[in-house]
């Protein structure tokens, strides 16, 4: 590992607009940085700067940036009106790494792209204008949508999902000022620029996740992966639905582990909303997700998995609900 220097931040003006890199949990940075794919100068530690308060906020919730995964999913508000929530954080990683991992730093985890893991393969988001081994190399576990000629590397988490089917919000302060963000607007597609996973601006620090009012009906977060537990998922589907008088009368959708960025995707949400659940609606929801879809070779099998996956949720969160 490369040496650093190492400080505590007093306080939150003390992170905002620093040049050093921030650490909370460290439960992905450590790791970067003993595999030297990150080598900073400077790491400064907010751990001391407060931001772990859970509150109510009118009818939504505030989650301070630096409120433990393990904390956030054992909340009994967001158990109860967000449970969405918190089956996403509780399919992710283990106990001891979810003690450990922020909120804020969640949201901010790094793609496990074996090429740029391995600290010496090219590629672009590591190594900008250096290539990508990824392409024509093993890219099982790569995206299917979004992608670009520069990167095609996956979103790894499963929280962040969660939060852009509950259309969340991440609150920033930077040297500008505040400003809140929509989660389905956090992380961005590769582009031309994979070396950003995110719209965070240098010297911007997630202060809280804002989630709105609970969505009435059934929330489900359904993680497909090579083995049961302490494994990414291959394909990922987070559903909040409300059924009515027999007709879905509220969908929100999110999915992960397809693209650079948990994907989202409005026209079928509201190609949903008003119609009676059937599996011919479900499959015409699955050619709306997947129309734009590609396979990289090793990857193709997600485009299948994909489309069932969606079908198994939309069926599990439709089924005997007919006006909850
Ligand atoms: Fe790097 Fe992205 Fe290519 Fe992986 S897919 S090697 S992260 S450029």
């Amino acid at each position: 590992m490369k040496a650093f220097d190492y400080t505590r931040a007093g306080a939150l003006s003390d992170a905002v607009g620093s040049p050093a890199m921030l650490i909370a949990g460290g439960t992905n940075l450590l790791d970067l940085m003993k595999l030297e794919v990150a080598t900073p100068d400077a790491l400064l530690d907010i751990n001391p700067i407060g931001l772990r308060d859970i509150a109510p906020e009118g009818a939504g919730l505030r989650i301070g940036a630096l409120v433990s995964n393990a904390d956030c999913a054992a909340h009994p508000r967001v158990r109860a009106d967000w449970p969405l929530l918190s089956r996403a954080i509780l399919a992710g990683a283990s106990p001891q790494l979810r003690n450990k991992a922020s909120m804020g730093g969640n949201l901010c985890q790094r793609t496990r792209c074996g090429y740029f893991m391995d600290g010496h393969s090219p590629c672009n988001k590591r190594e900008p204008g250096s290539g990508c081994a990824a392409q024509g190399g093993i890219n099982r576990n790569h995206a299917i949508l979004g992608a670009s000629d520069a990167c095609i590397a996956t979103y790894p988490g499963d929280m962040a999902v969660a939060l852009a089917a509950l259309r969340a919000t991440v609150e920033t302060e930077g040297p500008d000022g505040a400003r809140e963000i929509a989660m389905r607007d956090f992380h961005r597609v590769p582009g031309d620029d994979p070396s950003r996973d995110n719209v965070l601006k240098p010297g911007e620090v997630i202060t809280a996740i804002r989630l709105p009012a609970p969505v009435a009906g059934r929330q489900l977060y359904r993680k497909v992966r090579d083995r049961a537990s302490y494994a990414f998922a291959l394909v990922s589907v987070a559903a909040a639905i409300r059924v009515s008088g027999g007709q879905i009368e509220a969908a929100q959708l999110a999915f992960g582990s397809i693209a650079h960025k948990p994907w989202t995707d409005e026209r079928i949400e509201k190609m949903l909303i008003g119609q009676a659940p059937s599996p011919a609606l479900f499959d015409r929801a699955a050619d709306l997700l997947l129309e734009e879809a590609r396979g990289q070779g090793h990857n193709d099998f997600k485009i299948l998995l994909a489309r069932r996956t969606l079908a198994a949720v939309l069926a599990e969160a439709t089924q005997d609900a007919t006006g909850e």
